[in-house]
């Protein structure tokens, strides 16, 4: 428990599980790291129950503290859960306080501008908790993989995105990296479903069975992203994604960890406000 501070006092958790990704060591994502095999709770709806209500508690204190703002980035495959991850681990979550964006294939108007000026037009306001659904990111993966462009053009970007990075940061914006990882199978199964529901179908679109077959190729895009934007500053996470339960409770982890670290305050009442105690009728 803190004390000391403006607000209710705040209880601080154990460490999250998932452990920040070393550049240095990019993990290799094989079909079987998608599988979490540390240690869970018994519990794991009530783990991320606990997770969800420190990540509200920090976000009542970002918001009305009103100087910083956090960025959630995630990436991930076709059916890895990216989109149930957000809902999972945010659900409960103050709307006022979220910015969500959805990154798709980029509008003429976009694709007129450098691939910066979409994302960053939409970057979290002050006191705000912003998500991507996609992000900056897809500007390296895609043309890599549609080889468009070539490794010395996509280590050039990822370096322009570091700096950007470095500049958001410096500007007050905390960064925090997912990579949701599928197994082979586990999309298979996700993909056939969606083509099998009536109300999954509009997810599906014709490409995402092209790139289901450059898995490798992804792969090799996505270490080289880990190996080279993984800053102390702004981690890659990696989360085991093919159980849906064990995802949500591991990046809630995460998140609720970064907020409590970045500490937000909520202002003191000035002494204005303090003297109208007195006179309020
Ligand atoms: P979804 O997230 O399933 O709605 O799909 C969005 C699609 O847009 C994915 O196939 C992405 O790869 C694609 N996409 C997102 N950003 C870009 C980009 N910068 N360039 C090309 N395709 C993109
Ligand atoms: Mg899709």
């Amino acid at each position: 428990v803190t004390a000391g501070r403006h607000g209710p006092a705040r209880d601080r958790e154990a460490a999250p599980r998932l452990r920040p990704v070393d550049g240095d060591e990019v993990p290799p994502l094989r079909d079987r790291d998608a599988r979490w095999t540390g240690a869970l709770p018994a519990d794991i709806d009530g783990a991320l129950d606990a997770a969800r209500k420190r990540i509200r508690t920090e976000q009542k204190a970002l918001y009305a503290e009103g100087t910083r703002s956090l960025l959630v980035v995630v990436q991930g495959r076709d059916a890895s859960g990216k989109d149930g991850a957000i809902r999972g681990v945010f659900a409960g979550v103050n709307p006022l306080g979220l910015e969500t964006h959805s990154f798709g294939v980029p509008s003429e108007e976009e694709r007129a501008h450098d691939y910066l000026w979409r994302v960053h037009r939409v970057v979290p306001a002050r006191g705000m908790i912003g998500i991507w659904n996609r992000s900056h990111y897809e500007d390296v993966i895609v043309p890599r993989v549609r080889d468009t462009i070539d490794d010395g053009e996509a280590r050039r970007r990822l370096r322009q995105i570091a700096d950007f990075e470095r500049m958001l940061r410096e500007q007050g914006t905390t960064i925090v990296k997912f990579l949701v990882h599928v197994s082979r199978a586990e999309q298979r199964q996700r993909l056939v479903d969606r083509l099998a529901e009536d109300d999954k179908q509009w997810k599906f679109r014709a490409g995402d069975l092209d790139d289901r077959a450059r898995w490798s190729e992804f792969t090799r895009v996505y270490r080289t992203i880990l190996a080279h934007t993984s800053e102390k500053a702004a981690p890659w996470y990696v989360v085991p994604a093919d159980d849906k339960p064990t995802r949500d409770l591991l990046v809630a982890e995460v998140v609720a960890a970064t907020l409590e670290r970045m500490d937000a305050r909520y202002p003191a009442a000035t002494p204005e406000v303090l003297a109208l105690r007195e006179t309020i009728a």
